[in-house]
């Protein structure tokens, strides 16, 4: 069996406006931890996962790597890397950071900073499922009915069976993922997500069904819902 690493790609890079906050959302505390901690500290606690790389705004750097990585002890963190102005660009950073040091058969899953609520189990499978497909992702089907909307206007209903909510992480061997990356950016397409990118080159890409509880922290809104979320599990020990 050919030996591969897996690592982990946490872009961590945005500005998280949307939270009001004065400090970047991601490290605001999440019963008692920062968010972004949270985050990290699922793979490194992972015994699946070899390394781990965060891409964070350039001014925030020295913080990250003080406040983040040396006082919660992230030994699996080689890399705090400067962000871009998309998250695409973010991620190509990271990507162009481990060029020199992975094979194109490692495993990169690339994971949103701010869902701390991802799970081992899922690691786990989409590690697992990465090995088969050019990539995979984890989504949950929609429970609402979705509307396409222009201008105040309903122009579309899509069929709800077909409609899956993409969150991350999304796996790809290094090479698939790097040359998707290298593909969109030469062109100046920018897509919302990584499996996008994938897609575009003619890639097929895998649907693990994830966990509704996996979302991104985005609006104070989300924080008390991520809270309960939280404490429902300690509760149940
Ligand atoms: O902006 P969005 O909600 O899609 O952000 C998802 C993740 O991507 C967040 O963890 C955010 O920090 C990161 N991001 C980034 N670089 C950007 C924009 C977002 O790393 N330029």
């Amino acid at each position: 069996m050919i030996k591969f690493k897996s690592i982990a790609l946490i872009p961590a890079a945005g500005m998280g406006k949307r939270m009001g906050a004065s400090i970047n959302k991601q490290y605001l505390q999440l019963s008692g931890v920062p968010i972004v901690a949270r985050t990290i500290s699922v793979f490194e606690q992972s015994p699946l996962i070899d390394s781990i790389y965060l891409v964070i705004p350039v001014e925030e750097i020295p913080y990250c790597r003080e406040h983040i990585v040396e006082a919660c002890g992230f030994r699996k963190v080689v890399a705090i890397v400067p962000g871009g102005k998309e998250r695409q660009n973010s991620v190509m950073n990271g990507l162009r950071a481990m060029q020199d040091v992975v094979s194109d058969s490692d495993i990169i899953l690339i994971h949103d900073g701010v869902r701390p609520l991802i799970t081992e189990l899922v690691l786990q499978q989409s590690i697992a499922s990465a090995k088969l497909y050019d990539g995979v992702l984890v989504a949950v089907p929609v429970k609402d009915t979705i509307k396409t909307v222009r201008d105040g206007v309903v122009i579309d209903t899509p069929c709800r069976e077909l409609l899956w909510q993409a969150q991350t992480p999304q796996a790809f061997r290094f090479g698939k993922i790097f040359s998707a990356h290298v593909s969109a950016e030469t062109t100046g397409f920018i897509g919302t997500d990584d499996a996008s990118l994938v897609e575009r080159i003619g890639g097929k890409v895998h649907v693990i069904r994830g966990e509704y509880q996996n979302i991104k922290i985005t609006t104070p809104e989300d924080l008390t819902l991520a809270e309960s979320f939280i404490a429902a599990a300690q509760r149940e020990g």
